[in-house]
């Protein structure tokens, strides 16, 4: 069983994420956007969390400079501009309740930007990303998340058309790298954002 919310906060808190906690994606928009200066450029991974946060139109409002390879219209790959960007917004597949975000990816580029080049780092996850260890976090992103994100990019992987992974072969898989996050980088802002609402897959 999933442990209580004051504990997750506890342990990400404990291990040097800044987390944070918010009732609805109203309040965490609010919340979010009040740390987000206009002159900061944005980074932001592929991530249905943060397009349901709605968080891209507030920041095209706030007149921000952003990177986001679903909505950018110049016809050149943005990832590497979001990875050198000031602040950089993803979710994570699953979010451990020892206060650990746990991400498997296909192009890797969410991946490293959680880790390495943004200078602050929001991994925003809904309450149906809780999961109590390890192995229960890979089950939700290899039987949970994987088959939807399948079907999203028509993807026509076993876990798409079955809801369950057979490890499947390199030349269709979309889980290629995964990552812990156990502790946040030295020196590196990294904040956990936990919404009490289901969002994303
Ligand atoms: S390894 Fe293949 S079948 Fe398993 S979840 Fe990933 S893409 Fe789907």
């Amino acid at each position: 069983m999933v442990l209580p919310i004051e504990t997750i906060l506890a342990n990400l808190s404990r291990r040097g994420f800044v987390a944070e906690y918010y009732e609805t994606k109203e309040d965490a928009l609010q919340g979010i956007m009040a740390q987000i200066s206009p002159s900061e450029t944005v980074g932001i991974g592929g991530s249905m969390t943060v397009k349901e946060l709605g968080l891209f139109d507030e920041l095209t409002k706030q007149g921000n400079t952003i990177f986001w390879h679903w909505t950018d219209k110049s016809g050149q790959d943005v990832r590497p501009k979001a990875l050198l960007s000031d602040v950089y917004f993803c979710s994570a597949n699953a979010l451990m309740d020892s206060g650990e975000p746990v991400v498997i990816d296909g192009g890797g580029n969410r991946a490293a930007a959680m880790f390495y080049g943004p200078k602050r780092c929001f991994i925003v996850c809904g309450v149906n990303k809780l999961v109590h260890g390890y192995d229960a976090a890979i089950e939700r992103i290899k039987n949970v998340a994987c088959p939807q994100n399948a079907r999203r990019l028509n993807m026509k992987t076993p876990c798409a058309i079955t809801d369950k992974c057979t490890e499947c072969g390199p030349k269709q898989r979309m889980c290629r790298v995964t990552v812990r996050y156990s502790y946040p980088m030295t020196n590196r802002e990294t904040h956990v954002v936990l919404i009490n609402e289901k969002l994303g897959f």
